[in-house]
């Protein structure tokens, strides 16, 4: 069949950063995919924090980037050719956070955003305006317009006492390594999904959990109100790619995130943390990693169909084929 008369698939994704756009830029920008897909991204907002003033937005921003074209490639966050003399001289002043990695031309985005927010614009209409420029060949949307940042409980080294600090605080300052009691959505209570994000999981052909952290960035989404229930209840099938390869992450510190709520870090835990859509869970589908086949087994005696092949994102045609995998094996059983 000549792939260009059949119709779009309507595919939402759930993302975090790094591992989300990288996935996403595969699944639109390869030609290996062998669909025309309509992709809305629900970005993963629990990292957002005021820096200097400014509004930052570390997922929406490297989605944003990596599917436009300005990713850095050799950090994965940023700007490419990007400079850092606002930070240096922020740094020179003495000024906290001098931990956070602010380029110069990062700060145009957040400037524009701060000033929008502050004019009274939600996060959802700056961050389309923003995408004019960007022009990322997706719908990217906020999970919601509502502040819900990621705080994590550790033993504070400085103030010799328990206390919660920023995600960012946890994952740049202390990389990950004080160890995590727990992590608390602040302004959970009160936050709603952005405007689409149910929608667009209920009327999706398809949805993808890409291989974002299944904690900070997915599990933060899947808290927002409503978001899993749109999960369970969606009539579109749900295929999710493990971020976790040969009992690591492939990149950031994963399995940090996954103690510290009682999960192994393994493909088959993180599929059977997610749960069978069958049994009341998230997913129908999961694709591991070739080097975890013998792994199979124990994901389907959960419910859920598994198959097993090469998961490095590599380059954007092995993310493609990756893709193309994870469309064909989810609609395979409709
Ligand atoms: P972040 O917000 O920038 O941390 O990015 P995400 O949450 O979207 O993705 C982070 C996850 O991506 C990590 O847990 C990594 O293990 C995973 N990841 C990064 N590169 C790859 C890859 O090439 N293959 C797979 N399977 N996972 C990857
Ligand atoms: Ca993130």
């Amino acid at each position: 069949m000549n792939t260009s008369t059949r119709p779009q698939l309507q595919i939402t994704t759930l993302a975090g950063g790094i591992g989300g756009a990288r996935f996403i830029r595969g699944l639109t920008q390869s030609d290996l995919v062998g669909r025309e897909c309509d992709v809305t991204v629900i970005a993963n907002t629990g990292d957002d924090i005021w820096v200097h003033g400014l509004r930052v937005c570390p997922d929406l921003d490297t989605l944003m980037y990596t599917l436009g074209g300005g990713i850095s490639a050799e950090r994965g966050w940023g700007r490419e050719d990007e400079t850092f003399t606002t930070k240096a001289e922020l740094g020179i002043y003495g000024v906290e956070p001098t931990w956070f990695g602010l380029g110069d031309k990062d700060i145009a985005t957040h400037l524009v955003r701060t000033t929008s927010l502050q004019a009274g614009y939600t996060l959802s209409q700056v961050t389309e305006a923003l995408c004019d420029r960007w022009q990322p060949g997706v719908h990217l949307i906020p999970m919601s317009d509502d502040r819900c940042e990621t705080h994590v409980v550790v033993d504070h080294p400085e103030k010799d006492s328990r206390a919660a600090i920023h995600f960012q605080e946890w994952w740049i300052k202390y990389h990950a390594s004080l160890p995590a009691h727990e992590f608390i959505s602040v302004g959970l209570d009160s936050a709603k999904p952005a405007p689409g994000v149910i929608d667009s999981i209920m009327n999706a052909d398809l949805v993808i959990l890409p291989p974002s952290n299944p904690v900070v960035s997915i599990g933060t989404i899947l808290n927002i109100p409503g978001v899993a229930d749109a999960l369970r209840n969606t009539p579109a099938p749900v295929v999710g790619i493990s971020p976790i390869v040969s009992n690591a992450p492939v990149r950031g510190m994963a399995d940090a995130c996954l103690k510290a709520i009682g999960v192994e870090t393994s493909a088959a835990a993180v599929a059977q943390h997610y749960g069978a859509r069958i049994n009341g869970g998230l997913i129908d589908y999961w694709l591991i990693d070739e080097s975890d086949s013998a792994a199979i087994p124990e994901i389907e005696a959960a419910g859920i169909q598994c198959i097993a092949v090469p998961l490095m994102m590599t380059d954007i045609d092995a993310t493609g084929d990756m893709a193309r995998v994870a469309i064909d094996f989810a609609l395979s059983g409709n």
